[in-house]
């Protein structure tokens, strides 16, 4: 399915903004333009949805996470950032793997399973792209994401 990624992110993002409960503030860094990809929407707003809940799991009180959206190299690169707890550098890369948790004790507490990477990882490489994070203990995680796009203009029938 062709999408205009812009509109489809936006909306995502609002449907959590709407629903947190906890005091969070979202900032967007998203440019005017439109970007059409074609992605299967189920599959990416599952992607979206894991990132920006463990972006909200992490977060602390007062927090702000950050989406940033830039053309990178024939790519949208995406962006999701937050102020938590951060990952120990060595198992940065780990996060993707299935079932793993950086910390037993924190993720007990925390809930789920240790597979929302894992499934994100696959999907983003069905998609043609990839993902990868950043991540400074103590201080916050970026997740990174690119998709590449072929159509880089809807207009041309209006
Ligand atoms: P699930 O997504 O299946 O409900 P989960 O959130 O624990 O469970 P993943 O989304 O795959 O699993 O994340 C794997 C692990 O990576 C998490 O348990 C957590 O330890 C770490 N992690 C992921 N995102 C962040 C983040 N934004 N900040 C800190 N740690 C994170
Ligand atoms: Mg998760």
């Amino acid at each position: 399915e062709i999408i205009e990624f812009n509109r489809f992110f936006n909306r995502i993002i609002d449907r959590f903004e709407m629903s947190k409960s906890q005091n969070v503030h979202f900032e967007r860094y998203l440019p005017n333009e439109q970007y059409f990809v074609e992605i299967d929407p189920d599959k990416l707003t599952q992607v979206i949805d894991n990132i920006i809940s463990n972006a909200l799991k992490y977060s602390p009180e007062g927090g702000m996470i950050r989406f940033a959206m830039t053309v990178e190299e024939g790519a949208l690169q995406i962006r999701i950032s937050d102020q938590g707890m951060g990952i120990p550098k060595e198992n940065v890369d780990r996060i993707f793997d299935r079932f793993y948790r950086v910390d037993r004790a924190r993720s007990r507490e925390m809930g789920g399973t240790g597979l929302g990477l894992a499934i994100s990882k696959e999907m983003i490489h069905a998609h043609g792209g990839s993902i990868w994070a950043k991540s400074v203990y103590g201080r916050g995680t970026t997740i990174f994401f690119t998709l590449p796009f072929e159509i880089d203009d809807g207009g041309e029938w209006e």
